[in-house]
């Protein structure tokens, strides 16, 4: 259990600045786990595994880890042990959250709460555990180590890949794309709970719908969200429509903070078994590389909390296999459990046009509090299922029975 810190590897700077140039070195180091990638997934599992002691090397191309981004959840997503495990990286929480449709508005009452980059990389940089290369590409992955693009090596036994998403043979996509503005006000916008879809605004590029985050009074994040078939983004267009979606509502926008932007995949077929038998046996993949998001929404936090968890059990000492195999186990199930959520993305994507695409989301809207809360968590039950597609679908008949068969769509059908 042991990281040689020497001048290739340097430690963090703790306020979150990127300390590691680009400095090209031959030298070791040793460790007991690598992760390749400093993104959500590696930064969970990475915290997770050095607060059991562990010692752990997380390598990052980009400038920092964890990326830009607010990362949010419904607490019921999560156990609740989790969640107080996550406390002291929660930004925001909220008490409630809502919903905005042509047809209803509806209040919930599920908590709401958002993490942000920021957060989470001071308590990376903060555990004692965690030694951080930003500005280092991994090059090559064994299961015994990886080589650096300095040329430097790292051994360790156990080497997990959570290098982000990568295109799959198998995995059929829509796109839920969004622009995020988060703007200073000059009059308080007095809103005090989230508003999780406010699908009131015109439906253009697919179900269109903006989400809004109360920072603080007078701070709001405005993201345009498009759950549509191409996955490109035109930020401009985007940024202009939250601009007037603001407008609209009378806030007056005072200062413009920060933007983020994201095209994240929505799975509307999977075949998980061809995709796991084509992953290098070396390989231990996480995170979005193993396809763990929960297809209708895109979002990963909970599934990455769920797998550091799955980690955290495995025997000791850790390695590259043991990890593989426990993840291909989880994910293989995980993706059975989510076949549901597929077939709805079908109807979504495949059975409605895509101006009508919000009635589908109208139509779960109404359904009760507690079913939506596991539909979010990906915890349905078989009844949830049956409720939620009972009576007269909100799409024409035909289409979505076309759409039952997971086999056709991933033959393209
Ligand atoms: C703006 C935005 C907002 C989002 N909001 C939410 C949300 O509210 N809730 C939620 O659950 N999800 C949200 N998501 C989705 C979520 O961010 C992703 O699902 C999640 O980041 C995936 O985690 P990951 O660790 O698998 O991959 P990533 O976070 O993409 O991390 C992969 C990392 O690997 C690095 N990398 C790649 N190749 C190499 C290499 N060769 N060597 C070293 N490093 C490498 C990349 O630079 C990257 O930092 C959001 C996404 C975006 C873009």
């Amino acid at each position: 259990m042991n990281i040689r810190p020497d001048s290739s590897i340097k430690r963090p700077d703790r306020r979150g600045t990127a300390a590691l140039g680009a400095t090209h070195s031959t030298s070791r180091v040793k460790a007991d786990i690598v992760i390749a990638g400093g993104g959500l997934a590696a930064c969970v599992v990475a915290m997770r595994l050095a607060e059991q002691g562990e010692r752990v090397a997380l390598i990052e191309a980009g400038e920092n880890i964890c990326g830009n981004h607010t990362w949010s959840f419904h607490r019921t997503d999560l156990d609740p042990s989790d969640y107080r495990r996550l406390g002291p990286v929660i930004a925001h929480e909220w008490p409630g959250q809502k919903v905005i449709f042509p047809r209803f508005t509806r209040s919930l009452t599920t908590p709401y709460a958002s993490i942000t980059s920021d957060a989470l990389r001071q308590a990376v940089y903060a555990t004692e555990n965690i030694e951080t290369l930003e500005n280092m590409r991994v090059e090559e992955m064994r299961d015994s180590g990886v080589t650096l693009g300095d040329g430097s090596r790292i051994d360790a036994s156990c080497v997990i890949d959570g290098r982000g998403f990568a295109p799959m043979e198998g995995l059929k996509l829509g796109f839920q794309k969004f622009v995020g503005v988060e703007v200073e006000l000059g009059r308080p916008h007095g809103e005090s709970v989230p508003t999780i879809m406010d699908a009131s605004v015109d439906q253009k590029d697919g179900y269109r719908f903006i989400y809004v985050l109360p920072l603080s009074p007078t701070r709001v994040l405005i993201e345009d969200t498009r759950y549509s078939d191409e996955g490109t983004l035109e930020f401009e267009a985007l940024q202009s429509d939250i601009l007037a979606y603001a407008a609209n509502r009378g806030w007056v926008v005072k200062q413009l903070i920060r933007t983020e932007n994201g095209i994240l995949p929505i799975a509307l077929a999977h075949d998980a078994e061809a995709h796991w038998s084509r992953v290098p046996s070396h390989l231990a993949p996480i995170g979005m590389r193993a396809a763990l998001f929960h297809p209708t929404t895109g979002y990963s936090l909970p599934i990455a909390i769920d797998t550091a968890n799955l980690i955290a059990t495995l025997k000791r000492p850790l390695t590259t296999a043991a990890v593989r195999k426990a993840v291909e186990e989880y994910a293989l199930a995980t993706n059975q459990q989510q076949a549901f959520f597929r077939f709805l993305n079908r109807m979504l994507f495949r059975a409605a046009a895509p101006r009508k695409r919000y009635v589908v989301l109208q139509r779960f809207y109404r359904l009760p509090q507690a079913l939506i809360q596991r539909f979010y968590a990906g915890r349905i039950r078989p009844t949830d299922k049956l409720r939620i597609v009972a009576g007269k679908p909100p799409v024409p008949i035909q289409k979505a029975v076309r759409c039952v068969s997971e086999a056709r769509a991933l033959a393209g059908e």
